[in-house]
């Protein structure tokens, strides 16, 4: 499945389609079961951490054969692809979709590598999508700049590259653990008042029930979900370790953590307008 004929329509519609940060089996699995449970479509999507921990060679085709097997739509996505060759190495190994971040780069540089990519990965039938403005991190390990979108950049990026999404700044941060974000309303209306490309948010853990609820509606068509999956799946093992000193297997270890994933997950389709209780 590819992201580019899915947020198509979530773009327009009052729906966006959550992308999930999995770092192997365990949850990838999980969040392929939530999706079955609401039959809505879902994006599995992979940062350079969880590549660094499963290289190319095993994760790709872990997640692209769940993604074939599946009974709802599943995009397999790279996130935040730092450079020419790794976005490519991504597109050999089976990726339907990917992303290149190269928001610390000046425009003109993130628009000449941008261009090159998306022309690779139209001869190949894959979707893209490039960031511009830079989503910061609350990770103080992790240096980047945070800078808000600007619309006309925004709109100058989207024509002149032809990427399929744009990631935007508009008030969330990578890695937030509590949902303190403040999303710029007035920004969004301009940005989208501009550019006809779908528009994707990172770091929406950080973003409250409501916002997102809200965000969903816009042309927000992708959500960027990591860290309330991590969060759901380290609090359960922990209790699991905690109520079970005994306990060493990692099958019956994991089960509960992957439950929890889950119904995180399942949780985050609703808010995003998915599912029978949306
Ligand atoms: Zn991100």
């Amino acid at each position: 499945m590819y992201l580019r004929e899915l947020i198509q329509d979530a773009s327009g519609g009052h729906y966006a389609i959550p992308a999930f940060n999995v770092f192997g089996y365990e949850d990838a699995v999980a969040v392929i079961r939530a999706a079955e449970e609401l039959d809505a479509p879902v994006i599995l999507a992979t940062n350079p951490g969880a590549v660094q921990h499963m290289p190319f060679p095993y994760i790709a085709p872990i997640l692209t054969r769940l993604a074939e097997d599946a009974t709802v739509p599943v995009v397999v996505h790279l996130d935040h692809g730092k450079s020419y060759e790794y976005v490519a190495m991504a597109m050999a190994y089976g990726y339907t979709s990917v992303m290149f971040d190269g928001s610390q780069l000046p425009l003109e540089e993130n628009i000449r590598v941008t261009r090159e990519i998306v022309r690779l990965a139209a001869m190949r039938g894959i979707s893209t999508e490039a960031e511009i403005g830079s989503v910061g991190y609350s990770d103080p390990s992790i240096q980047m700049k945070h800078e808000y979108s600007d619309p006309e950049e925004v709109f100058r990026f989207a024509e002149e590259t032809g990427v399929d999404a744009v990631a935007v700044s508009i008030g969330t941060v990578h890695r937030m653990e509590v949902q303190g974000a403040k999303i710029d309303y007035d920004l969004l209306s301009r940005i989208e008042a501009k550019v006809a490309a779908p528009l994707v948010l990172h770091g929406s853990t950080g973003v409250a029930d409501e916002d997102l609820r809200k965000l969903a509606a816009t042309r927000i068509a992708k959500v960027n979900i990591g860290t309330a999956l991590r969060m759901a799946f380290g609090k359960k093992l922990r209790h699991e370790m905690e109520i079970r000193p005994d306990e060493y297997d990692r099958i019956r270890l994991f089960s509960e953590p992957m439950e929890a994933v889950k119904q995180e997950a399942l949780h985050k389709f609703r808010i995003l307008g998915l599912g029978r209780d949306a």
